[in-house]
């Protein structure tokens, strides 16, 4: 398992992870397998998405925090169970084929790490199996 860093500037944010995963798949030799890509948050997620027009990120963020308000008589004392819906939402792994040694993407798709209870620094584990 290879683990990397991500520092987030924002309270939510989406910020494009493929190259550094890709690194990952590169290096570790396998030529035909899954890459799983695994958040250790629980206000944060992963998603695979657009990556040629920034405002479909910003309209995703838009209307995500339009469905989970920030404050909602929620009774987690924390103060932070919009991110934690959200992050439940957007789902904590995704799972990419690799093939001839390389993430199988569509042409218009990245894979975001998705902060929403950011500023923070965060972790992504990811996981390359195969042969
Ligand atoms: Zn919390």
């Amino acid at each position: 398992m290879h683990t990397l860093s991500v520092k987030t500037k924002n309270q939510t944010e989406m910020i494009d992870i493929t190259r550094d995963v890709s690194a990952v798949v590169a290096s570790s030799g396998i030529r035909d397998g899954v890459c799983t890509v695994f958040i250790p948050h629980t206000t944060a997620g992963v998603t695979i998405n657009e990556n040629a027009d920034p405002d479909v990120q910003r309209d995703i963020l838009m209307e995500i925090n339009k469905i989970v308000p920030r404050q909602d008589g929620y009774r987690h004392a924390e103060g932070n169970s919009a991110a934690h819906l959200k992050s439940s939402l957007f789902g904590s792994s995704a799972t990419v084929i690799v093939a001839g040694g390389r993430l199988c993407l569509g042409t218009w798709q990245s894979i975001f790490f998705c902060e929403f209870d950011g500023p923070r620094t965060r972790e992504v584990w990811v996981q390359v199996s195969g042969t």
